[in-house]
């Protein structure tokens, strides 16, 4: 089972008979591939391991059809923290620090005062949705879960977890009452806030090397006792950039034909690397002559950092 334990994967359980629901998320070669990208700090990868766990939480709570940004810009040593995860959980994440590799800073530190903000942008319209919440607590969990409070007004707790090897986390919310399943009569809301109860204690218990290592009945079975789970399948989590000749394209032409031409007098050539993936895109000065040349000019991405 241990090609099993290694993917990625995402699995949805609802506790039988009770408006609760969890997502368990476990990103093994996603998290491989996005750590290859760019060297950073142990705290700032764990950060951002923590982060993009929980962009795919996030995303796995809704129904869209377009892309999921986590972000958050404050006063501390990361600077700068964006994870991105699209509806078919697809994900890619970057962060700016100016942390050192052995420095040792808590949490506040690292994030500093700010605010995190997510966006949900539509793939098929213009509407974007956007909720924020300050940068407080102990750790990324504990701000998402005032997230939760604040936006969408459903109780939520969530545990993060990261190493070099793995990085997951879990989401459990209590619907709002009368959700399916949900049961009714006398005694049905002393039963419900009970087996929430006994939720929210198993996953403070849950150990993070059984978060991240264990099966998924495993880590289900964990967090819920002896109270009935339906476990639904896996769906893959990958790594994938959305940049494209095209985005990068409506870049350039946002700077401006006269930033173009100075980069091209002072390097010979207008180079730009694509933050999350740092992939390379290339202009000669026959390149940016065609971009500036072409009548349709679409709208440059407005998405962040590229
Ligand atoms: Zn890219």
């Amino acid at each position: 089972m241990a090609e099993a334990q290694d993917a990625g994967e995402l699995r949805r359980f609802l506790l039988e008979g009770h408006p609760l629901r969890g997502h368990w998320v476990r990103l093994g070669p996603a998290w491989q591939e996005l750590r290859s990208r760019r060297a950073y700090p142990p705290l700032v990868e764990a950060l951002l391991g923590e982060a993009a766990s929980a962009a795919v939480l996030l995303a796995a709570t809704l129904k869209f059809a377009g892309t999921l940004t986590m972000q958050f810009a404050g006063s501390g040593r990361v600077r700068l923290l964006v994870a991105q995860c699209t509806d078919d959980f697809r994900l890619r994440a970057v962060a700016h620090h100016d942390l050192a590799d052995g420095e040792a800073v808590d949490f506040d530190e690292l994030v500093g005062a700010g605010n995190l903000v997510v966006t949900v942008q539509s793939d098929t319209s213009a509407a974007s949705y956007q909720g924020i919440v300050p940068l407080a607590g102990t750790t990324l969990g504990e701000c998402l879960e005032r997230y939760f409070e604040g936006s969408e007004q459903l109780p939520t707790r969530l545990k993060l977890v990261a190493d070099p090897v793995r990085a997951g986390g879990m989401l459990l919310q209590r619907l709002p009452a009368g959700s399916a399943d949900a049961a009714s009569g006398e005694g049905a809301g002393v039963l419900l806030q009970g087996a929430w109860e006994d939720l929210q204690g198993g996953l403070a218990a849950i150990a993070p090397e059984t978060l991240l290592a264990a099966p998924a009945e495993e880590v289900v079975r964990s967090v819920a006792g002896e109270h009935d789970c339906r476990l639904f399948g896996a769906t893959p989590v990958s790594f994938a950039c959305r940049c494209s000749p095209e985005r990068v394209a409506g870049l350039v032409r946002s700077l401006g034909i006269d930033e173009a031409h100075a980069a091209l007098a002072e390097q010979g050539a207008l180079t730009i690397t694509c933050e999350f993936c740092g992939r390379d895109y290339r202009y000669d000065a026959v390149d940016v002559g065609q971009l500036f040349a072409s009548d349709d000019l679409p709208q440059p991405d407005r998405g962040p950092l590229n």
